[in-house]
């Protein structure tokens, strides 16, 4: 069998644990085979984004924007425990902060669904995305803890010296305060992947927020998705037979919670955290997430939404047989590759994509799969494999 070509390397980047090991099986029994593979390879694993200074994450970071295309395994954001296990000369910020830094992207999560892995919500049928604007809002709050009587004002000074003056309250007694800030062109980014990503996935947008408590600071992210929308994306979005769509969050909740799915539902920085959460969960579990960043300018970074699962790791560490599922992060694999395919013009490399990803799926629902999956599954009697296993089964049924 001869195998399939590509023309343009992918961005890979390599990561910590458990991912790093499920991300090399992968490679062997699922790509590498099949596929002549090409990639530009960039290790993010702790030890050699210390041994940089973290440059590599920087490095990997601008070769998505040559590329255009990139796939991340998970890595450690590092923390006091990490600093004396990896002996680190600094503790190393969150490589995907410093991605979604330079890319300036959004990320869109999505649960994989199976049948027999069925979601705690009755009328959902397919998945549904969850889109999170990345910026500020109460993550770059500041705070007052109001001591006892007086007042707390709202104070703007412009460059020029005018000034905008709000009383936020006359305080008779103790109490607290908080200051919270948006740009508009953080939001303008944000709307622009959620339109882009929605007609690569041709799937309707949802955006919702509580414009009518907030007639300012919400109502501006209800007007400048309005505008961008109206101005560069109503012909195309008519064209893909896709609608957008603004209602107030109360309403949105409601409406998710009987609809069938098969959307993005854009939310702002605090909902997007809370939504994705209970999206996760009550799809069924953390390990059918995958992640895509979407830059505003049109690159892509593929990942799972779970870390590097380190208690798995270091089970492994120990000799001990582990059942870790690797379903998110073959899906990154295939999300890339369905990309570069799409950018490319290489059907080929698309087909493979769906293909594996049918394999995955036909895997799960001939009743074999991973143990966080066999807890939860309605199939009777699931076979439960180890980490290898469940690739291998993967790779017999491509
Ligand atoms: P985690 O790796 O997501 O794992 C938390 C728990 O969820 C696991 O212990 C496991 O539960 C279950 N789980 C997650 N993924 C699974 C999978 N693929 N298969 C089976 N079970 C899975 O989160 P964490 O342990 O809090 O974080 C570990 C490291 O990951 C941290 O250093 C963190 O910084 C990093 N992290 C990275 C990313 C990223 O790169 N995108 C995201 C989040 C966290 P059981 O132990 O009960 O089996
Ligand atoms: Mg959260």
């Amino acid at each position: 069998m001869s195998k399939i070509k590509m023309t343009t390397p992918i961005v890979e980047m390599d990561g910590d644990e458990m991912t790093r090991i499920l991300w090399k099986m992968i490679k062997d029994d699922l790509l590498y085979p099949f596929i002549d593979l090409k990639t530009e390879y960039y290790d993010l694993g702790l030890e050699h984004r210390n041994a940089t200074n973290d440059q590599v994450t920087v490095d990997s970071a601008n070769a998505t924007k040559k590329y255009g295309v990139a796939v991340k395994c998970a890595t450690i954001t590092p923390n006091a425990a990490r600093m004396s296990e990896y002996d680190l000369k600094e503790m190393w910020k969150s490589p995907n902060g410093t991605i979604r830094a330079i890319l300036d992207g959004t990320v869109f999560r999505t649960p994989i669904v199976v049948k027999g892995i069925e979601p705690n919500v009755r009328t959902w049928k397919k998945p549904i995305t969850i889109a999170r604007h990345a910026y500020g809002d109460v993550y770059k709050n500041v705070e007052i803890k109001v001591p006892g009587p007086g007042k707390v004002e709202l104070v703007y000074t412009g460059e020029d010296g005018t000034e905008i003056k709000e009383l936020v309250h006359n305080y008779a007694g103790a109490g607290v305060a908080q200051g919270m800030h948006n740009i508009d062109k953080s939001i303008e980014s944000f709307a622009r992947s959620c339109f882009n990503y929605a007609l690569d996935i041709k799937q309707d947008l949802w955006f919702a927020t509580k414009d009518t408590i907030s007639k300012k600071y919400d109502h501006t992210f209800k007007d400048i998705f309005q505008e961008i929308y109206d101005k560069e994306y109503d012909a195309r979005f008519k064209e893909a037979g896709i609608e957008y769509f603004y209602t107030l969050i109360d309403d949105a909740v409601a409406r998710v919670m009987k609809s069938e799915g098969g959307f993005i539902w854009a939310c702002k920085n605090y909902d997007g955290d809370v939504m994705s959460d209970m999206i996760s969960s009550a799809f069924g579990s953390l390990a059918m997430m995958t992640s895509v960043l979407v830059s505003p300018d049109g690159y892509y970074e593929y990942e799972a939404a779970h870390g590097t699962v380190q208690r798995h790791y270091y089970k492994h560490l120990a000799g001990e047989e582990t059942s870790t599922n690797s379903v998110a992060t073959i899906f990154a694999w295939t999300g890339a590759l369905r990309k570069r395919g799409e950018l490319d013009g290489n059907k080929e490399l698309c087909d493979f994509a769906d293909k594996l990803e049918k394999a995955t799926i036909d895997t799960i629902e001939s009743g074999c799969m991973t143990k966080d999956l066999a807890l939860i599954t309605t199939i009777a009697k699931p076979v439960v494999l180890n980490s290898e296993g469940f690739i291998k089964a993967i790779a017999k049924k491509l």
